[in-house]
């Protein structure tokens, strides 16, 4: 479609040279009409789904295609460095077909040896978003205890391995054992555990200091414990302190009350106290029997490993919540926190309060919040770090692909139940 173009107002006698003529699709000046391919599901269009007013991203209009990121074929652009046949990602429609900007946030595909899908995850803008989180905000140094949240999703399993690379220890948080045992075996982080089973102050909590210095002053010392029995009327209340020498366990302390009837006029015997710790030391269980008289009593108490002995240098938060409050607790002095995503919130009206936020200024700690499309002037930089680390196996990605548009809404619905396992990806034209 031939078109005379007036290049700029004309002031005095018009020349041929003020106009000019261009070849364009009609109808498409600075956009593309694209097939798609991909779509992705990300926590953030949970956000959009809701009238907003004056938010960093517009709410999707009622009646109107779901807007999202996805890899498309152009079939045909009205801008000059697109060309039918070309493969982008960015934003565009959850639909067949979409006209969609040829803005900045829409990318041409260069690279086709790896799969195309990735342009929605590990290279497109999740990928992103941990590069620019981690390297950018957390000024990361090898060595360092860095803690991950979500982490087996499409951001937290790329942060985990970015700082695996970089030589730091690695302590993932996942929901089901599938995901806990995808966290340790496939990406090889150095702790993950299950953030639902596991009580997230004592998993993390750092002891007060005198405490501390108890326990890791009997690092040879697998275990002391001592109980100290106080009667009461009628009963007895007992009380439980266990040490745990090994310094990466929770120093526990145990308060059991429970009343005997007759009260028994004394102590009789402590027949056995035994302790063993389970082999992965996910879970320790300590199991004590006493037994008074005749009278029985087993409770089975829980110790949790202590991932954090010494505190977090840099936590990437993806959830916020309860999460972010036992975190905030454990930052260590001059620690850092990247602000990605607060998911245990978007479907709540009103948001849970934070507690613990005056950690930020005992600890000295950086908390930064940041969006990812304010950083894609990076995203060369981004690729000339991951693809040769992608092509030497070095960093692995993990996708869970639905098929099909149908399939769309009970995918992204199921990022906020972690039906998920990895990038959540939905595929209309396998390529
Ligand atoms: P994921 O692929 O990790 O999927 C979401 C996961 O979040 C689920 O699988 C689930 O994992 C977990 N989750 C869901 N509901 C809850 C809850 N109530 N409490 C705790 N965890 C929950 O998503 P992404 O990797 O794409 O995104 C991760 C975070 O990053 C999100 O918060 C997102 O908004 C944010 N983000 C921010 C960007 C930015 O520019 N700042 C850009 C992109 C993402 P599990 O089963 O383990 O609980």
């Amino acid at each position: 479609n031939k078109q005379i173009i007036l290049k700029e107002y004309v002031s005095g006698f018009p020349k041929e040279s003020d106009m000019v003529v261009k070849t364009a699709s009609r109808g498409l000046e600075e956009r593309h009409l694209v097939k798609n391919l991909y779509l992705s599901c990300d926590p953030y269009m949970r956000v959009r789904m809701r009238k907003m007013e004056d938010s960093y991203v517009e709410s999707f209009t009622p009646g109107s295609p779901i807007i999202g990121y996805g890899v498309a074929r152009v079939l045909d652009s009205g801008h000059p460095n697109f060309k039918k046949g070309d493969l982008v990602w960015g934003i565009t429609g959850w639909e067949e077909y979409s006209v969609i900007k040829a803005q900045e946030s829409v990318f041409k595909i260069q690279n086709t040896n790896v799969a195309l899908s990735y342009y929605t995850g590990i290279l497109g803008m999740p990928g992103m978003t941990a590069y620019v989180g981690f390297y950018e905000l957390c000024s990361p140094k090898q060595g360092e205890y860095v803690f991950v949240s979500a982490a087996s999703g499409a951001v937290g399993q790329l942060v985990g391995q970015f700082a695996k690379l970089l030589g730091c220890y690695v302590v993932e948080s996942a929901e089901t054992k599938e995901k806990v045992d995808l966290l340790k075996n496939k990406f090889g982080f150095d702790e993950a555990f299950n953030y639902k089973e596991e009580d997230l102050e004592a998993t993390l909590k750092r002891m007060v200091a005198n405490m501390d210095n108890l326990v890791q002053g009997m690092p040879k010392l697998k275990l002391v414990w001592f109980i100290v029995f106080i009667y009461k009327k009628n009963g007895i209340d007992f009380k439980f302190f266990t040490f745990f020498g090994n310094e990466k366990m929770v120093f526990t302390y145990f308060q059991i009350k429970f009343s005997l009837s007759p009260p028994p006029p004394r102590l009789a015997t402590i027949h056995a106290a035994t302790a063993h710790l389970s082999e992965n030391k996910e879970l320790a269980t300590l199991t004590i029997d006493i037994f008074l008289q005749k009278s029985v009593a087993t409770p089975l108490i829980k110790i949790f490993p202590r991932y954090f002995p010494n505190g977090i240098d840099i936590y990437f938060e993806n959830v916020g919540g309860k999460m972010l409050d036992a975190v905030l607790l454990n930052m260590r002095l001059r620690s850092r926190i990247a602000m990605c995503g607060m998911i245990s919130q978007y479907n709540l009206e009103q948001p849970e309060g934070i507690h613990n936020l005056f950690c930020l200024i005992t600890k000295r700690v950086r908390m930064e919040g940041f969006v990812v499309s304010d950083y894609y002037h990076m995203y060369p930089k981004f690729l000339d770090m991951i693809l040769p680390h992608i092509k030497e196996g070095k960093i692995t990605y993990v996708e869970d692909i639905a098929e099909g548009l149908e399939s769309a809404p009970a995918a992204l619905i199921g990022l906020f139940v972690g039906h998920n396992v990895g990038k959540q990806v939905y595929v209309l034209v396998k390529i």
